[in-house]
């Protein structure tokens, strides 16, 4: 990537979008194309092929999506498989037609099957069933990267695919019904210390795992991809640990002050038991993970204190 080639970054507002643009200025690539929802609505076919044949970026960033924790999966189902098919197919299909020939997908860590081996490699990809409660959201993700493989073998173009594990930090979504479970805790402890709560409620058991990246690490790791000018493939994005979720719980609660106890929820699903990404590829090329847990969710409380209770 050279610093003046136009970079259009879809779906900037968003927790990884904005680490994404961070990054890229901070790396001196001056040169970005950003629209909000207002501007541009990437579920619109039409405008999307209008906005790139004219913008005609370099390089695009595909971090759009409709995102969420495990209940919002479960719930808004359609939603989610719906959402996410449109706006990767718009954009991809788009950046194909008007001559964009590198692009990096973000996808996800449960597109691969509930129950394969861990640590998980790219290649146990299609190799068994799906976790159930996000089911349509990992299949439209699926979708995605078998978008941009095939365009690729079709169409000679160089769209990558990257899977993040659970990401966390700055422009997280800390509603208690849509988000993950990281920064669900995160407010969650900050409100029962504020109240002075002797208890505090983790949903289901505490006891899968789960690993977790913060997001200007993952921001980075996009970056550096385009810039080893990879032009093919999958690349899980993780720091290769992983914590229970009760072990996650006991961390946040650390971080935040909260001098309670935690207690489970067992009538809330737990979802799949281990997700835990083998990161092998990534370390190959040169790249891995500088944030460690308890100086990721330091952070994130800073700038959930920042945004959400100044
Ligand atoms: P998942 O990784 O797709 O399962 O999504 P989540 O990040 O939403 O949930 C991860 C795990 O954390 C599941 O086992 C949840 O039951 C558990 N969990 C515990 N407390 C919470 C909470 O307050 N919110 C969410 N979203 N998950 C929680």
């Amino acid at each position: 990537m050279n610093k003046g080639e136009k970079i259009f970054v879809a779906g900037h507002r968003g927790m990884v979008g904005s680490a994404l643009v961070r990054c890229l200025e901070a790396r001196g690539y001056g040169n970005l194309v950003v629209r909000t929802r207002d501007e541009l609505d990437l579920m619109r076919q039409g405008d999307v092929e209008k906005f790139i044949v004219e913008e005609r970026p370099d390089y695009i960033f595909l971090a759009a999506a409709r995102v969420g924790g495990i209940h919002a999966n479960n719930t808004f189902r359609a939603d989610f498989i719906y959402e996410n098919l449109i706006i990767e197919a718009n954009i991809v299909h788009a950046a194909w037609k008007s001559g964009v020939n590198r692009l990096l997908f973000l996808g996800s860590s449960c597109i691969y099957p509930r129950d394969c081996a861990q640590p998980i490699k790219e290649e146990y990809l299609l190799t068994g069933p799906l976790e159930q409660t996000n089911e349509p959201y990992a299949l439209a993700k699926i979708a995605g990267l078998k978008l941009c493989e095939s365009y690729n073998r079709q169409y000679g173009t160089n769209y990558v695919s990257v899977m993040p594990t659970n990401l966390y930090g700055p422009n997280d979504n800390y509603n208690l019904l849509e988000s993950h479970v990281l920064p669900a805790l995160i407010r969650k402890a900050h409100e029962a210390k504020i109240r002075g709560d002797r208890q505090l409620t983790v949903w289901g058991t505490g006891t899968p795992r789960r690993e977790f990246l913060y997001v200007e690490d993952m921001a980075e790791a996009c970056v550096f991809l385009m810039e080893q000018e990879v032009t093919d493939g999958v690349f899980n994005v993780g720091t290769g640990c992983d914590v229970t979720i009760g072990e996650l719980a006991e961390t946040v609660i650390r971080v935040v002050g909260f001098e309670g106890s935690i207690t489970f929820d067992t009538s809330r699903p737990d979802g799949t038991p281990q997700k835990l990404l083998d990161v092998g590829k990534m370390r190959d090329l040169g790249w891995v993970a500088k944030t460690g847990l308890f100086e990721g969710i330091t952070r994130a409380y800073e700038d959930f204190l920042k945004s959400h209770h100044s």
